[in-house]
């Protein structure tokens, strides 16, 4: 079986997937190793093939095909446009508009809308996942600037502050590696960056302290500005204090150039491809950027071999990105 991490160009991955047939036992074989066919309403392996090319469990006596419990299920958008779809979201490193994704792969702008909403839940951030060394921590605001509102959407009484806006919480864990490169043989150190990111219902210091105590691990080093909501910590935590209103950026090996630069990569995600984001998604906006921010050191087929595992439900993007780690 081919790689799905293999793809280098969107040619070899057209030229591949030619067919629904091909797409099919492509997911069958990612799913049912060896051509164990496993039921997914019972569990019971063994299941059999019929000739309609649907399969049959003996042990629940149900029926099914090879796309229940995948994002494809019931879809009636061919399979070869799903994959190149969720190649060329793999692809645009800041997201992809349903308007061109709508060229891109020849479906009205309201279906490649349901595919990337379809896709997105694919990046939901893993709740349960756990930070610790160092991490910088930094709230921000997203929202436009009451001043360029139109009349009826003013916020009485406000200038575009903390009321209007919504407020995003994010944590960035920081680690360095060495690697040795082979031309030189000089030994270089790496950062990589972890990131968590949440909507949160307001910057005071009773949201924002739950939630880094769930996510960081007690004892590690947590950088955050001078903000008087972060003042708890110490009680828990390393806290290191950088701050930004006496213009100062780094604190021994400290800095938050981390958080910032996943904050720059939020806004260019956000305004630069989206435009607008209503509220009602914004969940899944932060979850694609924070995805997008944490799989930045993997390439475009190693992005779409990821979102793949988990459009087949094999795979947690846990795994990858700590496998990179290891
Ligand atoms: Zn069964």
């Amino acid at each position: 079986m081919v790689s799905l991490s293999h793809f280098n160009s969107i040619f070899e991955l057209t030229s591949y997937f030619n067919s629904e047939d091909k797409c099919k036992r492509v997911i069958r074989d990612s799913r049912w190793e060896k051509g164990d066919i496993i039921c997914p309403f019972c569990g019971a392996h063994h299941c059999v093939e019929r000739k309609d090319g649907r399969y049959r469990c003996n042990h629940c006596k149900q029926n099914f095909s090879v796309l229940v419990g995948t994002i494809f299920e019931n879809t009636k958008i061919s399979l070869r446009k799903w994959f190149l779809a969720m190649y060329l979201i793999s692809c645009h490193k800041k997201g992809i508009s349903s308007v061109q994704l709508a060229t891109d792969i020849h479906v009205t702008q309201k279906t490649a809308w349901f595919i990337l909403h379809k896709v997105r839940t694919l990046f939901t951030q893993d709740d349960n996942i756990v930070l610790s060394g160092v991490v910088e921590c930094d709230e921000m605001y997203l929202g436009g600037r009451e001043t360029n509102k139109h009349e009826a959407k003013k916020t009485k009484g406000t200038q575009g502050g903390a009321k209007t806006k919504t407020p995003v919480f994010g944590m960035t864990m920081k680690w360095k590696t060495e690697g040795v490169n082979f031309q030189t043989g000089e030994v270089t150190e790496q950062t990589h960056t972890y990131e968590v990111a949440k909507r949160v219902k307001d910057t005071k210091a009773s949201t924002i302290i739950p939630i880094i105590r769930h996510f960081v691990a007690e004892g590690s080093t947590v950088v955050t500005d001078e903000s008087s909501i972060y003042n708890g910590l110490d009680a828990y935590y390393n806290h290191v204090l950088v701050c930004h209103g006496e213009k100062e950026f780094t604190v021994g090996s400290f800095t938050t150039n981390g958080i910032e630069g996943f904050w720059g990569h939020f806004k260019r995600v956000i305004f630069g491809t989206y435009h607008f984001v209503s509220k009602t998604y914004l969940d899944r906006y932060i979850d694609e950027a924070v995805y997008r921010f944490n799989t930045k050191e993997q390439s475009e087929s190693q992005r779409f071999g990821y979102m793949f595992s988990k459009a087949i439900g094999t795979c947690y993007y846990r795994d990858v990105k700590m496998s990179l780690a290891a």
